[in-house]
């Protein structure tokens, strides 16, 4: 289901500009091998109200998100179909935990975020 090269499940903030209904969504859920967040070209301030009104998590820094282990689980379960799906969900918190990026109660997992500095994201 990957597309070649693989970059994992993804959470994407969308500005104002982008032609998408959803602000924020999960893709790629199959793909649990790897766990980012991307944002549209849109600043800082704009990105963080996005993910907060969408309750998926917070912005720890520039560079890191906070995401809720529940909300995501919810978000990406409504895009999967493989009867396995949550045995590697859990699986991959376990990995992401042994890497400290699950917080100490596991309510929340981090995730690097990429900036994008291009225009638009596409008509998606
Ligand atoms: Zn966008």
């Amino acid at each position: 289901m990957a597309r070649s090269g693989g970059f994992g499940v993804y959470v994407v903030i969308h500005g104002r500009t982008c032609r998408q209904s959803e602000r924020v969504s999960v893709q790629e859920a199959d793909d649990l091998k790897r766990l980012s967040v991307r944002v549209c070209p849109i600043d800082a301030h704009q990105a963080a109200a996005a993910l907060a009104d969408s309750g998926l998590g917070r912005f720890d820094g520039r560079e890191t998100v906070a995401l809720s282990v529940e909300q995501l689980r919810q978000a990406s379960r409504a895009t999967v179909a493989g009867a396995d799906w949550q045995a590697r969900f859990d699986a991959m918190l376990a990995y992401a935990a042994g890497r400290r990026w699950v917080t100490g109660d596991g309510a929340s997992v981090r995730a690097h975020v990429t900036w994008s500095d291009e225009d638009g994201c596409g008509s998606g």
